[in-house]
C-alpha cells in the first residue's frame, strides 16, 4: 500500500493539472455522488491536501472530494479524452479543458461540506500528517510522551495512523533503523536522546522519501549502488527488504521479524533492546 510520501506525490501530479483550472466536466460513477456532478462542473480546484493516506480535493464552492485508496485505488492523470490502460474500474473523473484526473477502484470516495469534513470519522481519528510543514521534532517528541502512546511498542506505534498519519511499513523500518531504536522498545523505555533521534528521523526519512520518490538511503550510497547496476528496489533502503545482508553502518546481518502483522527489518547491532 502506498505510504504518505507516495500519496503526496500523487496529489502533486493531480494538482499540477487541476489547481486553478475550471472543471469542464465531472463524472461520478458512484451512484450516491452523481447529484454532485452539477455542483462540481464549473468550479475550480483550490488545492489538493493529503491527510495520511487520504486525499482531499478542495473546490472553490466549499465542497471537498474525499478519497482513500486502500489497496486497489489509483489516480491517473491523462490528456483529456485519453484513458489509461488498466483493468481497474473508473469511480471519478475530473476533466479540465486540457487534462483528466481519473480515480480508479478506490473503495472510499465521498463529496463533503466543510462541516462534514470536520466530523469525518477517519479524519478525526488520525494524528498529524508526517509531511505537514507544521509538524516539528518537538511535537513528535511530545506525542511519544503522551499517556496513550508511551507504553506501546514503537514497532506497533509506527504503523498506527492515530499516532502519525502517513506512516507505513517501509517508513517504519527505515525510521527505527536510522534512529537506532529497537521496535520492541516503548517510548517510556527510551531516554531523551533516543526520543530526539526518533522524532528527527521521522521527519527526515519521510521528507527524503517524498523528495526522492521513495529512496530513503543516502544519496551517495544510492548513487554508488545504482552505478554498479543495482535495481531500484536494491538501492532504495537502509534496512527494508535487506534480510541477511550486512548493515551499511556496523556490518551485522539485517534480520526480519513480524510486528503488528507486517514485516519489519532491523539491525541487531544498531538497534539493541533498550
Ligand atoms: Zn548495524
Amino acid at each position: 500500500m502506498p505510504e504518505g510520501p507516495e500519496i503526496r506525490r500523487a496529489a502533486d501530479r493531480i494538482a499540477k493539472v487541476l489547481v486553478n483550472q475550471p472543471i469542464a466536466a465531472a463524472e461520478f460513477i458512484v451512484p450516491s455522488l452523481q447529484p454532485f456532478e452539477k455542483r462540481i462542473n464549473g468550479s475550480v480546484v483550490n488545492r489538493i491536501d493529503t491527510r495520511g493516506k487520504a486525499m482531499l480535493t478542495r473546490f472553490d464552492n466549499g465542497l471537498t472530494l474525499y478519497s482513500h485508496n486502500q489497496l486497489y485505488g489509483r489516480w491517473f492523470v491523462t490528456k483529456r479524452g485519453r484513458l489509461p490502460r488498466t483493468n481497474r474500474s473508473l469511480r471519478v473523473a475530473l476533466h479540465t479543458a486540457a487534462h483528466s484526473a481519473l480515480l480508479y477502484s478506490a473503495t472510499e470516495v465521498d463529496v463533503l461540506t466543510e462541516s462534514q469534513l470536520q466530523h469525518h470519522p477517519f479524519l478525526r481519528r488520525i494524528g498529524p500528517d508526517i509531511l505537514d510543514t507544521e509538524l516539528t521534532a518537538d511535537l513528535i517528541s511530545a506525542r511519544l510522551d503522551e499517556a496513550r502512546f508511551r507504553r506501546r511498542s514503537v514497532g506497533g506505534l509506527y504503523l498506527d495512523q492515530s499516532f502519525l498519519a502517513g506512516l507505513g511499513n517501509y517508513l517504519r523500518t527505515e525510521i527505527l533503523y536510522r534512529a537506532r531504536v529497537n521496535p520492541r522498545s516503548r517510548p517510556v523505555d527510551l531516554d531523551k536522546a533516543a526520543h530526539r533521534r526518533l522524532a528527527r528521523e521521522t521527519l527526515a526519512i519521510s521528507k527524503r522519501s517524498y523528495r526522492t520518490g521513495g529512496v530513503t538511503l543516502s544519496r551517495e550510497r544510492a548513487r554508488i549502488l545504482k552505478s554498479s547496476g543495482a535495481s531500484f528496489e536494491n538501492y532504495r533502503f537502509w534496512a527494508f527488504g535487506r534480510r541477511g545482508l550486512p548493515c551499511y553502518v556496523c556490518g551485522d546481518r539485517i534480520t526480519r521479524l513480524n510486528i503488528a502483522g507486517r514485516r519489519l527489518y532491523l539491525c541487531p547491532g544498531c538497534q539493541p533492546p533498550a
